[in-house]
């Protein structure tokens, strides 16, 4: 199966795109000024090299800013979820998230599915944001992607009086005609800026395995300050600053699956007075790989060639009526059967109501 997740945010837009459950390609590129037609630039950017298409994409999930303007999503998820379920994917372990964006900043607590369980943002000024950041590397005339290194180089930390976008950058200008060198500018922002993302993260509660998402978590600089402040190393997902669009292809191959369940499933089985007893296999989904029939200990399933000649596991037809004889259920069966028709399918094709 083929989804995509799509993050617009206010200054990149990021694209993922999963084949069965692992990534198959990503790409990063500036928000321009027009969402729409960004959304399909960075959805081409993902696809070059891919042999696919748009139209082979199955299922898309879009998020960020600029979420409701991605005309080829089948559905929009706010970047908080997202961000949460990204990270769930690499550590399942984390439950306190900082995103840190172009114009806001957002602490995150998740469970150990990725589901939210609190959040607060800052989003009233620029202060600590990558909009912020960017002013800042105006000023000093320094690549943004060099400050966090740069701020590493620093001897003696200028303390900042303070972390609104406009003063800082009037303070930072005064300190370089002082001759104070751009390293210990940076270093004493830096560090200013990790003191309010803590006082954030002070909002909710921050637990031992925390990791940093957005493009700010590139900034070596900013991961250190922020490491020291907080006193925890955090947990870094390969491109923290692809976790959104991550997160939103994860949802994809959910609401895809889901999708599917609902259209194509067929139902063996009956009712009678002491229960229902169903099984159900979504044919879509089903390789006809016949590792069902090989598990399950009551000799259940056949696989046999379907309309279209593909391979997919059925119900054996003398067995439709009498399943309540044969096959226990599935919680009891798992107890006595490690292996079994569930935990064999790769496809999650089988399903039971019993
Ligand atoms: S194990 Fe799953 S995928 Fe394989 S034949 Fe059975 S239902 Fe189909
Ligand atoms: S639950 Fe067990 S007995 Fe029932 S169909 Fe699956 S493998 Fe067979």
């Amino acid at each position: 199966m083929i989804v995509a997740g799509i993050d617009i945010g206010s200054r990149a837009a990021k694209a993922v795109i999963l084949k069965d459950k692992s990534i198959l390609s990503s790409a990063i590129c500036d928000t321009g000024p027009e969402s729409v037609k960004t959304s399909y630039r960075v959805m081409e950017e993902a696809l070059k090299g891919t042999g696919l298409s748009l139209d082979d994409i199955q299922y898309t999930v879009a998020t960020g800013y600029g979420r409701v303007l991605v005309p080829y999503a089948n559905q929009n998820i706010s970047e908080i979820s997202c961000h949460a379920k990204g990270v769930n994917w690499d550590f399942p372990s984390v439950r306190t998230i900082l995103d840190m964006g172009g114009q806001d900043c957002k602490a995150i607590n998740c469970d150990d599915g990725g589901l939210v369980t609190n959040f607060v943002m800052n989003d009233k000024c620029a202060g600590g944001t990558g909009r912020f950041l960017e002013m800042i590397a105006e000023v000093l005339n320094i690549p943004l992607e060099e400050i966090g290194d740069m701020s590493l180089e620093s001897k003696s930390s200028i303390p900042f009086n303070t972390i609104c976008a406009v003063f800082a950058k009037s303070e930072a200008i005064v300190h370089l005609r002082k001759g104070v060198t751009k390293s210990n500018i940076l270093a004493g922002l830096h560090e200013a800026i990790a003191v309010r993302c803590l006082n954030l993260l002070k909002r909710i509660s921050i637990e031992k395995d925390f990791s940093i998402t957005g493009g700010i978590a590139k900034n070596k600089g900013m991961v250190e300050k922020l490491m020291e402040k907080a006193g925890l190393q955090p947990l870094l997902c390969e491109d923290p600053q692809l976790v959104g669009a991550l997160g939103a292809a994860l949802f994809a191959e959910e609401c895809s699956t889901e999708v599917i369940k609902q259209a194509v499933k067929v139902q063996y089985g009956y009712s009678d007075g002491t229960g229902d007893y169903f099984i159900t296999i979504v044919t879509e989904l089903c390789n006809g790989c016949g590792e069902c029939v090989k598990a399950c200990p009551a000799d259940i399933f056949v696989v046999d060639k379907d309309d279209d000649g593909q391979p997919k596991a059925k119900v054996k037809e003398e067995v439709r009526k009498k399943l309540a004889f044969l096959c226990p259920g599935f919680q009891s069966c798992s107890h006595k059967n490690q292996l079994n028709c569930h935990s064999v399918c790769q496809k999650d094709a089988i399903d039971h109501i019993w």
